[in-house]
């Protein structure tokens, strides 16, 4: 079997530090920042002359956080509930024969004052994601308007959320030392239901995810038959 070698272009620094609660897919949480720092020692600012021509990029890159665990032939979707099996490659599973991931994230700036730096946002990728490759996006080819995907057909349904008064309030000092819509990440990433498939309510388990550079805490709730959650805090 023929193998091939590539080297990471350069690296993702975002705002998800853990895989917990990263959106399953690019564009579910427009206020999700990261920037791609090519690598220095390789790339000046002439590799991406004309990329600011795009309004999206495609983004290649390496799921380097599932490497060591393997692949399987099928796998369990959490869009299947988490049970049923399908096809790996009828998915878009993190564990993959070849661990390369495809995203196409919204294309914010470049800044070439400390080497070359693409801000983006709309981003599905964790903190320190190797990328093997960035092109442009090109409407007229990419967005195929009579494809369809009867497995993935809509985007997943959206909970409600409230933040406690505790919360409220940190997002109001936290805002000032981030470069996005606080209030609004916490909403489009939460409401996106990040628990696994196979969990139900319990209103006495809370959950954490460190995001930026605090840990988000929250709950689920009950609320006229409907679940929602409950933002609790925004721990430095
Ligand atoms: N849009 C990409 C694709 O289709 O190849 C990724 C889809 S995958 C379902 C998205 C998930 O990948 C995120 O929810 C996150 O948990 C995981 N992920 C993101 N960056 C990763 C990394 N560097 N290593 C492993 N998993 C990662």
């Amino acid at each position: 079997m023929n193998k091939y070698e590539f080297f990471p272009i350069g690296y993702v620094e975002s705002c998800f530090k853990q895989k917990f609660a990263i959106p399953r897919q690019p564009g579910l949480a427009p206020s999700a920042r990261a920037v791609i720092r090519l690598s220095k020692e390789i790339f000046g600012r002439e590799a991406v002359e004309g990329l600011e021509m795009s309004s999206h990029i495609w983004v290649q890159f390496v799921f380097h956080e599932t490497l060591e665990e393997g692949w399987a032939q099928r796998v369990r979707p959490p869009r299947l509930g988490g049970n049923k099996k399908i096809g790996v490659f009828a998915t878009r599973s993190t564990h993959r024969p070849n661990s390369i991931g495809l995203s196409v994230v919204r294309l914010e700036s470049m800044d070439f004052t400390d080497g070359v730096c693409l801000h983006v946002s709309g981003v599905d990728l964790l903190d320190g994601t190797p990328v093997l490759d960035i092109k442009p996006y090109i409407p007229y080819v990419d967005s195929v308007t009579e494809a369809d995907n009867s497995l993935a057909d809509s985007a997943p349904k959206k909970l409600a959320i409230q933040f406690s008064s505790e919360a409220c309030k940190q997002i109001e000092t936290l805002q000032l030392t981030v470069d996005t819509d606080l209030r609004s990440l916490i909403e489009e990433i939460l409401s996106l239901d990040p628990r696994p498939a196979y969990q139900h309510l319990d209103e006495e388990r809370t959950y954490g995810v460190r995001l930026l550079d605090f840990e988000l805490k929250w709950r689920y709730v009950l609320f006229e038959g409907e679940t929602r959650v409950e933002v609790l805090a925004l721990n430095p």
